[in-house]
């Protein structure tokens, strides 16, 4: 017999997980909107960095941390730290 394939968001699990999630995500929206103010902002703020974190992806943090490190794209591709953890990882190898 052959097996149906269940969709991850269509698994009972997760849906209650996501349920839940959004459940306590209007629990606080209500709450911060309860308090108003000073409050609202900050909450409103640190949804605004979360959604915007979500986007980041571990090759984009990568590339941001190496541009910190060093001053430029070559010396990214040049770099000689084979210590650093990233080192492997680096952006721009192959250039
Ligand atoms: S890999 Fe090189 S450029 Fe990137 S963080 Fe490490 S030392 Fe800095």
């Amino acid at each position: 017999m052959q097996k149906l394939k269940v969709k991850r968001s269509m698994n009972p699990e997760v849906l209650a997980k996501g349920k839940q999630a959004l459940e306590q995500w209007r629990k606080e929206k209500a709450y911060a909107e309860k308090k108003g103010g000073k409050f609202l902002e900050a909450w409103k703020e640190e949804q605004a960095l979360k959604k915007a974190q979500k986007k980041t992806t571990p090759m984009m943090a990568i590339k941001n941390f190496c541009n910190d490190c060093v001053a430029t794209r070559t010396d990214i591709t040049n770099c000689t730290a084979r210590q650093c953890a990233l080192w492997i990882y680096r952006p721009y190898q192959n250039d």
